[in-house]
C-alpha cells in the first residue's frame, strides 16, 4: 500500500494521469480531499501544505492480502493527516462523486 499527502496541483495531475480508480488489474486508488490536521510536506513535489489547508491524501492498494501479492492491503489512515474528508470526483472534472 503507497500512502501519500499531496498538495491539490499535484493530486489533479495525479488524478489525471490515472484516469481511474482502478486503473490495473487488482490496483485500486483513493483520493481524499480535506483539511491539513498540521503542516506537512507535499509528497509529489515537496511544497509546505499549511495546517487547514485543502490538501489530498492518496492511497493505492491492492484489494488481496500480503500473503498473496507481498503488498500490504487497504485500511483507513487518512483521518490522521486531514479532516472532513471527501472522497474526489472521478474522472478529473467530473460533477459525480460517489459517497465516501
Ligand atoms: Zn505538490
Amino acid at each position: 500500500m503507497t500512502r501519500q499527502v499531496l498538495c491539490i496541483p499535484c493530486a489533479e495531475n495525479r488524478q489525471k494521469l490515472h484516469k481511474t480508480p482502478n486503473p490495473y488489474p487488482g490496483e485500486h486508488i483513493k483520493m481524499l480531499k480535506g483539511s491539513a490536521t498540521r503542516a506537512f510536506l507535499c509528497d509529489d513535489c515537496g511544497k509546505e501544505i499549511h495546517p487547514s489547508v485543502e490538501c489530498v491524501t492518496y492511497t493505492l492498494y491492492t484489494a488481496r492480502d500480503a500473503v498473496h501479492t507481498g503488498s500490504l492491503p487497504y485500511w483507513p489512515w487518512e483521518a490522521e493527516y486531514i479532516s472532513g474528508a471527501a472522497r474526489m470526483k472521478w474522472p478529473a472534472g467530473s460533477t459525480n462523486a460517489p459517497a465516501v
